[in-house]
This record gives structure tokens, sequence and C-alpha cells, in this order.
């Protein structure tokens, strides 16, 4: 029997600027939107996620794709995994420097031997496929040139202090078939050192999915998440917790272990949405019951 489709999107957990509020809520609508219809028409989950994860990508408001945080060495370098529930297959790319869409050759990978690429091999592989390369410089904005100005001249760099404004993207998806989808993607954190990796393109940590639990997509202090398996940790919950409940106990625990901020996305095997939090806001959308969609930070 056909089941009703599910579909939970993130834009990141901070504390949003007032004057950024507005885009944030509008690009998680817009992602939400973009999938929405084909969703019901049977589009799987795995292919959902890419694309609604595409669309905030190259929305600049967020940190992935266009609009990436810098680096300390002034450049944007983008990580992006995607989970299958069903076959239980990971593949995730890291430093990705010339390339809009990380999450599109992250489901690339899904069809290949084998799960992890990063840097030059990942690009390399990125080209063979046939995806747009384009320059660095295309993928940065005025906003993170500025910030990265204020936060050099500050000298501010602490993995504490590393903790401010970004908008890492993730999705979680359930399709007419039952089947569950993950996919998370970002810049990471700003004036990071070129080569570091955060949670995201982890699994278990930043992105994780099992159709007999659930699926997730965490954004917040990567350093942190990444130490408590976080996205499994609320996935392992579902076992015997409520969605809701499930995303709320792993928060606590994240935050008793690692005294961090996170937040954190996901589906039961149920179709069921949970979310939280323990940052000011967390910029979502969803679809609720009566088929509209919800968009709130
Ligand atoms: N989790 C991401 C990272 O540490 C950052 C974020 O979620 O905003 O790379």
């Amino acid at each position: 029997m056909k089941k009703e489709p599910k579909i939970i999107v993130h834009g990141g957990a901070w504390e949003i600027p007032l004057e950024e509020q507005e885009n944030h809520i509008k690009g998680c609508y817009n992602a939400v939107q973009a999938v929405w219809s084909d969703l019901q028409k049977g589009m799987p989950a795995h292919e959902a996620v890419c694309t609604a994860i595409r669309v905030l990508e190259t929305d600049e408001t967020f940190d992935a794709g266009k609009g990436g945080v810098l680096r300390a060495n002034g450049t944007v370098e983008l990580d992006a995994a995607i989970m299958v529930g069903k076959s239980h297959s990971f593949a995730s790319v890291m430093n990705i420097k010339e390339y809009m869409n990380p999450i599109d050759i992250a489901r690339a990978l899904l069809d290949e031997d084998f799960s992890i690429l990063c840097g030059s091999g990942a690009e390399a592989f990125a080209q063979e496929k046939g995806f747009p390369r384009i320059s660095n410089s295309e993928l940065i904005v005025e906003r993170e040139k500025k910030r990265f100005a204020t936060l050099k001249q500050e000298n501010k760099y602490s993995l504490a202090e590393a903790f401010m404004p970004h908008g890492t993207v993730g999705a979680v998806v359930y399709d007419t078939e039952g089947n569950l989808a993950a996919g998370t993607s970002t810049g990471g954190v700003p004036l990071a050192p070129s080569g570091r990796i955060g949670d995201t393109p982890l699994p278990g940590a930043g992105t994780y999915c099992d159709n007999t639990t659930g699926g997730a997509s965490a954004t917040g202090f990567g350093e942190a998440i990444l130490r408590v398996l976080f996205t499994r940790t609320a996935c392992d919950f579902l076992r015997e917790y409520s969605p809701m409940e499930s995303a709320k106990r792993a928060v606590e625990i994240l935050h008793d272990i690692t005294h961090s901020f996170a937040g954190i996305i996901l589906i039961n095997s149920k179709g069921e949405y949970g979310l939280a939090y323990n940052t000011t806001h967390l910029a979502r959308a969803y679809v609720d019951a009566k088929g509209d969609i919800i968009a709130t930070i």
C-alpha cells in the first residue's frame, strides 16, 4: 500500500539575526516546495533529499554551496553526505572547492563501490561524472567576505567562537514506498583551517539513515556532534521513544557530554517527524498532515 510521503528540511541551528530570519524561512519553504509534488508522485526518498538540498545549496542564504563560510585561507570548502535507509548505503564528499552542489557528487558516489572521497579525489570524480566546474570565487558572497574580515580583525577564532552565524542544511524524506533517506550539506565553520572536517560527512555523526529506525540530519558544532554520534544516537532512541522524544534525548546527551549546541531533524520508520535543538533557532520546513508546508525558525 502506498504511504503518505513526508519531508523535513533544516537550514541551520544558531541565533539567526532578525534581518536574516525571513530568508531562512523562505529558503526552507522553497526546498520543500521544490520536491513535494514529485514526492507525492513517487519520487524515491534519496532523490528527493538530493533535490531539496540542491535548492538550499544554491540559495546563498545558507552555509552550504554558494554562501558558504570562509576558511582561514579565505576559500570556501564544502562537505555533503547522503544515506539511504533501505540499503543502508552511505556516500559523502569533503573539501569540495569548485562545485556548487556537493550533494549531487555524494549522490553519484552512492552508485560506486567506495563511500567517501575527499579533496582533489572528490573533485576528479565530480569532473569524471560531468558536474559543472566553477571557480571557488563563485561560491563566495559579500556577507561572508565581511564576516571573514571582521573575524580576522578581531583575531577571534577558537573552537567555541567557531559556533557562530552559519546555516548548514539538511533533509530527511519518507517516500510513498515507506523508504527513508537523509542528507546534509555544509561549508563548515568560519575561519576553520583548510581541510577541517566536521560532523556533516561522517555517518552517524551529522547524517544517518536506517529504514528500521529512522533518518536524521544534524547541524551545530561539528566537533561536538561527531563525538557523540549524534544522528545515530537519535535514531537508536527511535526503537523505544517517539521521534520528538528521541530528538530531545539526543540533544540532551550532546549537551551533557560536550556542553555544546546543535539541532536535529528526523523521521521514524512510520513517517513521523521529530526535531530538537538547544540553540535559539532552528530554521526548518516540513509538510504537515493537511499537506501544508510549514516553515519556521
Ligand atoms: N555542523 C557543521 C560543521 O561543524 C556546521 C553547522 O551545522 O552549521 O561543519
